[in-house]
């Protein structure tokens, strides 16, 4: 069955597998069906059999998306991710559209983030990314920039809810290099939990249609699978 029913079975089955190995339940792990590229009559089927969260990477598809779902069905317990780099000049439509933004990867943008939603009186959940490439292009805090007093102003900015870590390991890593990767992000979030008590650092976003499983079994709280639910995606 390769429809999107079977699809989204066999990631499910798969997740409760993983979890169940690294000797925890298939609902301590959040599938977050990543919809970028994804036409809007995908994502509402999705919703139908069940998918709550969804993940996208640009403000501006989303936006333009949200129209046209609107127009076609209510999905009234979604909860839409933001996954992608985001520039400044679009956190303040970000923080409008986005229940999650899972791509905070500078204290600037958090500082921005913080302060468009602290005007509006509300808290913005987000999570930290952070890059293990050690390549300063690539998206994401490095690791011994949060381990220091960096992150004592970040989880204390007023708007935002610190939630936890994210990241997107490197491509073709073997599986032990994945796994030091994700167990690194763990290992980076337990001594958060220890330096910076009064923050839940509950997530753990790692995970992609290609090693999701790998990321469960070394903890991860969040899977962001795209491909393995909607298919491959067209290149632009
Ligand atoms: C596209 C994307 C995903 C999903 O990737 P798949 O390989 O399709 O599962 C996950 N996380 C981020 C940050 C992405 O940009």
């Amino acid at each position: 069955m390769d429809d999107l029913a079977g699809r989204l079975e066999r990631v499910r089955t798969r997740i409760a597998r993983a979890a169940d190995r690294s000797g925890r339940s298939a609902s301590d792990v959040l599938l977050v069906a990543v919809s970028k590229t994804v036409p809007p009559e995908s994502i509402v089927e999705a919703y139908r059999l069940g998918q709550r969260d969804f993940g996208e990477n640009r403000v501006q598809e989303f936006r333009s998306k949200r129209e046209s779902l609107s127009l076609m069905a209510s999905l009234p317990e979604a909860r839409w991710h933001l996954i992608g780099q985001l520039q400044s000049n679009k956190a303040k439509p970000a923080a409008d559209l986005f229940d999650i933004i899972q791509s905070v990867d500078s204290l600037k943008l958090a500082r921005l983030l913080s302060r468009q939603v602290e005007a509006q009186g509300g808290r913005l959940p987000v999570l930290l990314q952070v890059d293990f490439s050690g390549q300063s292009q690539r998206a994401g805090i490095e690791p011994q920039a949060l381990a220091s007093e960096a992150v004592g102003e970040l989880v204390a900015l007023p708007g935002l809810d610190v939630q936890g870590l994210m990241t997107v390991a490197p491509l073709g890593l073997d599986e032990k290099r994945l796994r030091s990767v994700f167990s690194q992000l763990r290992d980076l979030r337990d001594s958060l939990a220890a330096s910076c008590p009064g923050v839940r650092w509950r997530h753990l976003s790692m995970g992609m249609t290609d090693d999701f499983e790998v990321a469960i079994e070394e903890g991860s709280t969040m899977v962001r699978v795209g491909r393995a639910l909607f298919g491959e995606r067209p290149y632009p």
